[in-house]
This record gives C-alpha cells, sequence and structure tokens, in this order.
C-alpha cells in the first residue's frame, strides 16, 4: 500500500525535501505546507500504517516519543499558549500527527483548528519564510 504520504517519504529519501524539519529513526517532522497557525508540522511515520494498533508494540513507544519530542521542539521555537494535536486518517489512512500551535490572541482558541481549514490555502508562505522557519525548528532540535 502506498499513499501521498508514501509519495512524500520517498520523495524526502530521495532529494532535499524543503519542508523537512527532522529525522527521526522512526519518522520525519515537517513543516505544515500552510501556517495559519504559525509553527504548524506534521509528523509522519516512515511506514505505511493506518492505525497504531497496527504497529508492533516497541514500535508503538518509539513513535510516541518522537511525537513527544517533536512537540516540546515546536513548543520551544513557538511558545504557544496550548498545542492541538489531531491524528484522523480519514482521507490518508497513514499514520501522521497535525500540531496545530494555539495562541492566546487566536479569536476561535476553543474550537478545534478544523474549523479555520477553509482558510488554510490562503496561508501557504513562500519559500524565503519557509526555510527561515524549517531552519529555526532545526536549530532547535540540537538544543533539546
Ligand atoms: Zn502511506
Amino acid at each position: 500500500m502506498t499513499c501521498s504520504l508514501c509519495d512524500r517519504i520517498a520523495a524526502t529519501q530521495t532529494k532535499n525535501y524543503p519542508y523537512l524539519v527532522h529525522e527521526y529513526p522512526n519518522s520525519y517532522l515537517y513543516l505544515g505546507e500552510h501556517q495559519f497557525y504559525r509553527g504548524y508540522c506534521v509528523l509522519v511515520s516512515k511506514t505505511h500504517y493506518a492505525e497504531m494498533t497496527d504497529l508492533p508494540g516497541p514500535l508503538q513507544i518509539a513513535l510516541f516519543q518522537e511525537m513527544m519530542h517533536a512537540h516540546a521542539l515546536i513548543e520551544s521555537v513557538f511558545a504557544p499558549k496550548k498545542m492541538n494535536l489531531c491524528s484522523l486518517g480519514n482521507v490518508v489512512p497513514h499514520i501522521h500527527w497535525h500540531f496545530f500551535p494555539r495562541y492566546a490572541e487566536d479569536p476561535n482558541f476553543t474550537n478545534p483548528p478544523w474549523l479555520q481549514m477553509h482558510l488554510f490555502e490562503g496561508a501557504r508562505i513562500a519559500a524565503p519564510e519557509r526555510d527561515a522557519l524549517v531552519m529555526k525548528l532545526r536549530a532547535a532540535v540540537t538544543a533539546l
């Protein structure tokens, strides 16, 4: 089984994928292609599994630890009031987590981030800003 996230992983492994923040042993952390929520990132399992319960136990634990590291990393750079983590997979059934940093000035703070998804496309960032955010996150990896 392959999917769009499998394709992204293949692209990551064969060329310099510009949204790549960090390679973990079992996953990749990417800056999101939109930044409606500044610091939005996605952590993608290197292996195609639809559900966490499909994973062997040790891999469940390892992926969870990578998720916690990514969480702390994004917090350290963007200092949100709260982090929203989402793992859905209804559209792309390949284990991944969305990290939505949420800020005090967000007028919809108490609502799920997906209620704003109609605005995400308009929040795509240009390459220079993308590169700056990726470099900021990469620099923080070593500081954790
Ligand atoms: Zn896949």
